[in-house]
């Protein structure tokens, strides 16, 4: 039966595919497909782990069975019958088979797929006794995994599959059918982590338009939808799906004609995508001749590839937490963040890099083990900055890496969430002395312009402060309507209230724009309001030349900018700013 699920959109364009069900923590599991060769050789990759487990286990029950009563209790016994006779389960086992024969999922895949499977049977069941055994199910599928992770993959990860259009899934009910992902939750270092997946498109059941999982979800440029409230638990393996990435829905079990409709949608996109791919080498200047700067958002060094691909000239923002993420508590050190650095400076040759210094915290922890629960308002605790300057090694770190880099090309280095002049004096005075070490080892280091992020309300109130010590700033919006409006970017069930025209929010993009070019200091906002189109005229309109967003974003913006004239859209915006429901006057 056909239905849809509704959620936020967060990246554009049609997705049309069988749906892979993941359960949580399951991210970070390998998934690729393996070619039909290989087929054996992960089934058989699956029956050692299994039969380790049950060596284990065995070897377990033999040593019980030395014990007396007291040190082995009658439960553990029960429990390791049970988890042998879950190893033999022949629904796991066949199903397992499946995954790898007829889809061709890697082993470690077709486990996890076959375990969320079977976990749904385990949930519908009326007895107690039996829904309670999902937990042994999971602990056995577990240790598995365990087994199959020490003795590696002999299957080298082969490219992702072309995307299908919808004619080709009409005829084609083949293995290499487009595969979406659906999830409760999928953390920014987890979505990183398929960058160069088989996924055609994502669902997850929370997350706001600007959460860091949406902001990395726009990155990879395929359709997601966050939000989807209970999606996770209402889709089943394998079904077919739609995700529509622009109106922020997911429709299961498609009739043929919805089918057809979305194919007609899907080829639409790709033409106007294919369209916009022309403007790439067309200068982005106004009709009244402004000259308007482009500039990519990255996560990685990889990344300046596909900002070179959209004639970005430079990166506004590197968020350099990635290389901190998922790491398990091995931050990187000096060389191995200054290869990152260059590499993204050479990346873009010649072109400049702005280098963020870290910022994690709140929905992007460093390990999603060490996710911060112990604080009831992460978004508002040591975040950023904040975490920088209380970890003054890692800072400096950090600030050697980059100042290093810098001898390679032009560098800025910008620094988050940035409140106090004490705050201010003590970042600036860590660089001076990430300088001096240097200085002293005798190790080369580039000029930097520093800058500062304007993302909550007591920056933006104290611009005189900010332009005293920094060469330019740049508007986080994403983070800025977060704390001025005091809503979660994060947290679904406030996400209509995060409002980018809420007129307190305006009248501090406008008033931080206004500032920084009468003090002749640059300034550009990286937040994803600009690289949403709906915004380009107003930024425009309100005097801002420097735009920062994902390279996916590039060419629309562009089209934008080509289509206005900056000086008539002067007292426009101005209206917009001062009129008491911007998102009305907006649209009008
Ligand atoms: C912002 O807050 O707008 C921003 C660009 O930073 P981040 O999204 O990484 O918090
Ligand atoms: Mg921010």
């Amino acid at each position: 039966m056909t239905f849809a699920i509704h959620g936020i959109a967060v990246a554009r364009g049609i997705a049309i595919g069988r749906a892979v069900v993941m359960g949580s923590g399951r991210a970070d599991v390998a998934h690729y497909f393996i070619e039909p060769s290989q087929v054996e050789s992960e089934i058989e990759r699956v029956r050692v782990g299994r039969d380790a487990v049950s060596d284990e286990i065995h070897r377990l029950q033999a040593t019980i069975a030395g014990m007396g009563p007291k040190e082995a209790p009658h439960e553990l016994t029960a429990l390791l019958d049970v988890h042998l006779m879950l190893l033999q389960d022949e629904d796991l086992i066949a199903g397992v088979k499946h995954w790898i024969t007829d889809r061709l999922y890697n082993a470690e895949w077709a486990l996890i797929t076959q375990l969320e499977v079977l976990s749904r049977q385990f949930d519908d069941m009326e007895d107690e006794y039996l829904r309670e055994r999902k937990a042994d199910l999971e602990q056995v599928a577990e240790r598995i995994l365990r087994y199959m992770k020490g003795m590696g993959s002999p299957v080298a990860q082969p490219p992702a599959p072309k995307r299908k259009t919808q004619q080709d899934l009409l005829l084609d009910d083949s293995v290499d059918v487009p595969l979406v992902l659906v999830a409760h939750d999928l953390s920014p270092a987890d979505m990183l982590q398929f960058k160069q997946s088989v996924f055609a498109g994502f669902v997850t059941d929370v997350g706001g338009k600007t959460s860091h999982t949406a902001i990395v979800a726009r990155s990879l440029d395929i359709p997601a939808v966050v939000g989807a409230r209970s999606a996770s638990n209402l889709v089943r393996q394998d079904d077919w799906v739609i995700i529509d990435g622009d109106s922020g829905v997911m429709i299961v079990d498609p009739s043929p004609i919805i089918l057809a409709e979305y194919g007609f949608k899907q080829r639409q996109a790709e033409l106007e995508r294919s369209r916009l791919g022309r403007l790439r080498h067309t200068p982005a200047m106004t009709l009244d001749s402004q000259k308007i700067e482009l500039l990519a958002n990255i996560e990685m060094p990889d990344d300046t590839a596909a900002a070179l691909r959209a004639g970005a000239v430079g990166v506004g923002l590197f968020r350099s937490e990635f290389l901190f993420m998922g790491r398990e508590g091995n931050l990187p050190n000096e060389e191995e963040q200054y290869l990152a650095y260059r590499a993204a400076v050479e990346g873009m040759h010649g072109l400049p890099v702005t280098i963020r210094t870290v910022d994690v915290g709140a929905d992007k922890p460093l390990d999603e083990s060490r996710r911060d629960e112990a604080h009831l308002n992460p978004a508002l605790g040591l975040r950023a900055i904040r975490w920088s300057l209380s970890e003054p090694e890692m800072f400096r770190t950090q600030l050697r890496a980059i100042l290093r880099a810098a001898a390679h090309g032009k560098v800025n280095l910008l620094v988050p969430m940035l409140a106090h002049a004490t705050e201010i004096r003590q970042t600036l005075s860590l660089i001076d002395f990430a300088r001096a070490e240097l200085d002293n080892r005798g190790i080369p280091y580039g000029h930097v312009d520093i800058g500062a992020m304007i993302e909550i309300p007591a920056a933006a109130l104290s611009l005189r402060t900010f332009l005293k010590y920094f060469d330019f700033l740049s508007i986080g919006t994403n983070d800025l309507i977060q704390y001025t409006l005091a809503i979660d970017r994060a947290d679904e069930s406030v996400a209509h209230l995060y409002d980018p025209c809420h007129p307190a929010v305006l009248r501090l993009v406008a008033d931080t724009i206004t500032e920084c070019r009468r003090q002749g200091k640059g300034v550009s906002v990286c937040g994803e309001m600009a690289g949403d189109t709906q915004f380009t005229r107003l930024l425009l309109g309100l005097g801002l030349r420097s735009f920062s967003m994902h390279p996916a974003q590039i060419l629309a913006v562009k089209q934008e900018v080509l289509r206005a004239d900056a000086k008539r859209l002067e007292p426009w915006a101005q209206q917009v700013v001062d009129s008491e429901d911007p998102g009305r006057a907006l649209e009008a």
